[in-house]
């Protein structure tokens, strides 16, 4: 059974999913390093999924570390606060990870480090489950697994929906990527007090923190500070090493048993899922005070002269970040952001780290030279793949044909973009790349028809 016992449960998994090689070895036993702040920190006011937050500091403004720089811009967004102290020299478009200019707040580092008034630690204890949303809410704080969701709507379910289940995601089943890893096994406490503080927000007592078996050290680190929790029961799931077992659906399915039914959420499960350095991100809020200035990135790829894990300040440029690491020890034929199954390809390292900036990774010409494509074999391992039970062959040829009623029939919109499908495919076909064409235009089909 799952959900009863002793405080390490599992291993549990999903049906489906692929077992592509970790390659986490270069990175999973160096510890995080802070790294120093860049000259010029650069803010893109769209940091978090939904509208873009507003800036609330003119240029020439001088600023502290920690000051909000930028207001949410509606419910689904999140302030934005400086990384260091100094001055606001410009407001003005940048080049982001996403390939397109953004409007972005400049801050020249005075590298005082002056910090603000505002960061004063916060007894939880003594907050009512709202209080501790709107500090959340306050702190800027978005999920730091890539998706960057601003966390105060996720710790505020809607009307009528009760959490049974709070699952903590530290499977980080990407491969390359170590900062949950490291995160687990130098920060337990905070991640430990993110979890306490969550629990209360949803009137819970049992939390569930999902770890894939690749990392026993962190099983063994969480349980060994889970267990000295009284008022609450911590339990660690060990889960199968597998793609994409951190994925939200696949997470509940493992840890709970239930599924998330296509077009539903997590929250119809009764479940809610966070990642581990979000949760720590929560404890840090209360702990110290503090907004999120900072996240844990993973740089690696076989053109990095010395792969490792830092800390670095949001706003940091991705040239510097890399140059700490030794600099590229050989041609960079790709530069990705995140992982490499679900990250972005950037064409420009001159561009800031945002809060869901999880990984830089650099890969030689040897790494990604691709063979060439062949028709579809039929040979159906993408379909075995796919973690949604999914026929990504079929998708791909339906959304050549533009046929919208069979790609609503196939269940387009259930699809994760996980990447599986082109990972294993022999033939060299990108069913993911036509199935991100595919949602777009049915999304813009069915705009049209509503009009
Ligand atoms: S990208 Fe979509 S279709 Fe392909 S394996 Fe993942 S969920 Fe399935
Ligand atoms: S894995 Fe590739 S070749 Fe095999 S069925 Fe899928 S798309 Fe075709």
């Amino acid at each position: 059974m799952r959900l009863k016992g002793k405080t390490i449960v599992g291993p549990a998994t999903f049906k489906g999913g692929i077992h592509p090689n970790d390659m986490k070895a270069a990175t999973c036993k160096r510890p995080i390093v802070d790294l120093p702040a860049s000259k010029e920190m650069v803010y893109p006011l769209q940091q978090s999924l939904g509208v873009p937050a507003v800036p609330c500091v003119e240029v020439g403004d001088r600023v502290l570390m920690g000051q909000k720089i930028a207001e949410a811009g509606g419910f689904v967004s999140a302030h934005i606060h400086s990384a260091v102290s100094g001055t606001v020299t410009g407001i003005e478009p940048r080049m982001t990870v996403s390939g397109i200019k953004m409007n972005s707040i400049i801050i020249e580092n005075d590298e005082l480090d002056e910090l603000c008034d505002d960061i004063k630690p916060l007894d939880w204890k003594k907050l009512s489950p709202k209080e501790i949303v709107d500090a959340v809410r306050e702190a800027g704080v978005v999920g730091l697994g890539g998706a960057t969701f601003p966390t105060h709507i996720k710790l505020s379910p809607p009307e009528g929906k009760k959490i049974e289940y709070l699952i903590i995601n530290g499977a980080e089943c990407e491969p390359y990527l170590t900062s949950d890893h490291r995160a687990m096994l130098e920060t337990p406490e905070e991640i430990i007090e993110g979890m306490k503080i969550m629990l209360k927000v949803f009137g819970l007592k049992v939390a569930y923190i999902g770890i894939e078996i690749n990392k026993p050290d962190a099983i063994k680190k969480i349980a060994e500070f889970a267990e000295k929790e009284k008022d609450v029961t911590i339990k660690v799931v060990k889960l199968k090493t597998k793609y994409p077992q951190g994925s939200e659906k696949h997470l509940i399915k493992a840890v709970t048993g239930k599924e998330v039914q296509s077009g539903k959420l997590p929250v119809d499960a009764g479940a809610v899922v966070d990642n581990i350095d979000t949760c720590a991100a929560i404890g840090r809020v209360f702990l110290y005070g503090a907004p999120l200035l900072k996240r844990i990135v993973t740089v690696s790829g076989d053109c990095i002269q010395t792969p490792s894990n830092f800390r670095v300040r949001i706003g940091t440029n991705v040239q510097d970040v890399i140059e700490h690491c030794g600099g590229f020890i050989k041609p960079a034929a790709k530069v990705i952001i995140g992982g490499p199954m679900m990250g972005v390809a950037i064409s420009d390292v001159d561009i800031p780290i945002i809060k869901g900036s999880a990984g830089i990774l650099g890969f030689s010409a040897d790494m990604v030279a691709k063979k060439k494509v062949q028709n579809c074999l039929r040979c159906g391992k993408c379909v075995e793949g796919c973690p949604m039970n999914l026929l990504p062959n079929a998708l791909k040829d339906a959304v050549i044909k533009e046929d919208f009623d069979k790609l609503n029939k196939l269940g387009l919109m259930d699809c994760i973009q996980c990447g599986s499908c082109t990972y294993v495919c022999p033939a060299e076909q990108t069913p993911l790349q036509y199935i991100r064409t595919g949602k777009a235009k049915l999304m813009k089909a069915r705009q049209e028809a509503k009009k």
